[in-house]
């Protein structure tokens, strides 16, 4: 029984697990879309582990490169130099066109990483006095759990009870330039950073209006404020560009990475930048033991390999257009549950009306959608997303859709 198998982990699994109110469900085994419970019973994953496995679960090719690394070498810490991290280093800013880049472990390391950068370029660069630096953040945005992060977060389920938060830090609405300008206006002398995520993954798939990106740049630019873009979730191919920032033909300052950066298998992340924002952290500055390692370099080369000779950019455009076409058909079956169906590439999300639900949420909806062999979490009560790997094929969509169309016919009060 499930709740058993899970408390009979140890105290600290159950622990976790209430934290993070999971969808009960015990992955023992994973092939590229498909995950496996205990009982053999096989699954699409809609999640692929927050946009982590873009590259589908266990890719033999980024294994194989795994297992070939774990052979040689692990790690080397960051007091010596190793020979992956280079071969990584110019593979990936020749990919992002960036010219340095500044590896990390997870995503809000990264974010941190970034974080710090600004404060210092602010104090080098643009000349504000030490400890006056500002930083702006978007309301509804998710930059990880650590302290820092949270800091840049609106989110009173992620803050309350965490502070004192980090000082020098202003908020502003997503996807609103004109806010924006305000800011700069009144504080652009002081702000050294604008911390963004081009379209937020965790406030439940928000698309900002077209041509925003283009504004932040335009902004960005005339106050002199790095402009830095969060790509842990829309990254790698994820919305069907590299970057999502690709889509209003808008390049970064600062470029975050994280999730599929690591092909689902390691954590690997990191910060990309020109040498003139990246060269204000000098060497015992900043640093991590693990980043940087031979085995995360590695894989990371084989992960980024796969993206670009699978296309799967491309395949994110194209199946991300059948997965919307498909939930838009459901959404006209049932106009009265259904609000909107959004996204971009493989980066999707479902929006309930909640008066049509009656007391139903999206969790009860992905609780039935597991049961018909569907695994997909809600961001929100009412929102569902949806980012299965970006190896998904058409039938396996079309599966998802009418899963959730039984769902809505037959399982629910
Ligand atoms: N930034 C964004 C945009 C994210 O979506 C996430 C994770 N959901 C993070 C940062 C944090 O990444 P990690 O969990 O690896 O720390």
């Amino acid at each position: 029984e499930l709740g058993a198998h899970t408390l009979g982990l140890s105290g600290g699994t159950a622990l976790l697990s209430f934290c993070y109110h999971p969808i009960p469900i015990v992955f023992s085994k994973a092939k590229d879309v498909h995950v496996w419970d205990p009982e053999g019973r096989k699954y699409l994953d809609f999640l692929s582990a927050y946009s982590a496995v873009n590259q589908g679960h266990c890719h033999p090719r980024i294994l194989s490169v795994l297992v070939q690394q774990c052979q040689q070498m692990t790690l080397s810490s960051r007091a010596f130099y190793n020979d992956k991290f280079p071969i990584f280093a110019k593979h990936v800013t020749k990919l992002f066109g960036y010219e340095m880049v500044l590896p990390m472990n997870t995503g809000a390391e990264a974010v941190e990483t970034a974080l710090k950068l600004a404060r210092k370029w602010g104090y080098e660069r643009k000349g504000i006095p030490t400890n006056e630096g500002v930083i702006i953040s978007c309301c509804g945005c998710f930059h990880g759990r650590t302290l820092g992060a949270i800091s840049m977060s609106c989110d009173n389920e992620a803050t309350r009870g965490f502070g004192p938060f980090l000082p020098g830090q202003l908020k502003v609405e997503f996807g609103n330039a004109d806010a924006l300008k305000t800011i700069f206006e009144v504080h652009g002398n002081k702000v050294a950073g604008f911390l963004f995520e081009p379209i937020q993954g965790e406030a439940g798939v928000i698309l900002p209006p077209k041509g925003y990106l283009q504004s932040v740049r335009e902004l960005c630019s005339k106050y002199n404020v790095l402009m830095i873009a969060d790509e842990v979730q829309t990254g790698i191919a994820r919305t069907g560009k590299l970057l999502a920032c690709e889509w209003e033909g808008v390049r970064p300052d600062v470029v975050i990475l994280g999730k599929a950066l690591g092909g689902g298998v390691l954590p690997v992340s990191a910060v990309l930048a020109d040498k003139d924002v990246m060269l204000c952290i000098r060497p015992g500055e900043h640093g991590s033991t693990f980043g940087g390692n031979p085995l995360a370099s590695a894989v990371a080369i084989a992960a980024l390999e796969v993206v670009v000779e699978e296309k799967l950019a491309e395949r994110a455009v194209e199946m991300g257009q059948v997965f919307r076409n498909q939930f838009l058909d459901v959404q006209n079956a049932y106009p009265d549950i259904i609000r909107e169906v959004r996204g971009q590439g493989l980066l999707n999300a479902v929006e309930l009306n909640a008066k049509g639900l009656s007391s139903v949420s999206a969790f009860d909806i992905c609780q039935q959608l597991k049961e018909r062999g569907i695994l997909a979490k809600p961001t929100h009560d009412t929102i569902i997303r949806f980012s299965p790997p970006l190896t998904i094929r058409l039938e396996e969509l079309s599966e998802a859709a009418k899963a959730f169309k039984e769902v809505l016919e037959h399982d629910l009060p």
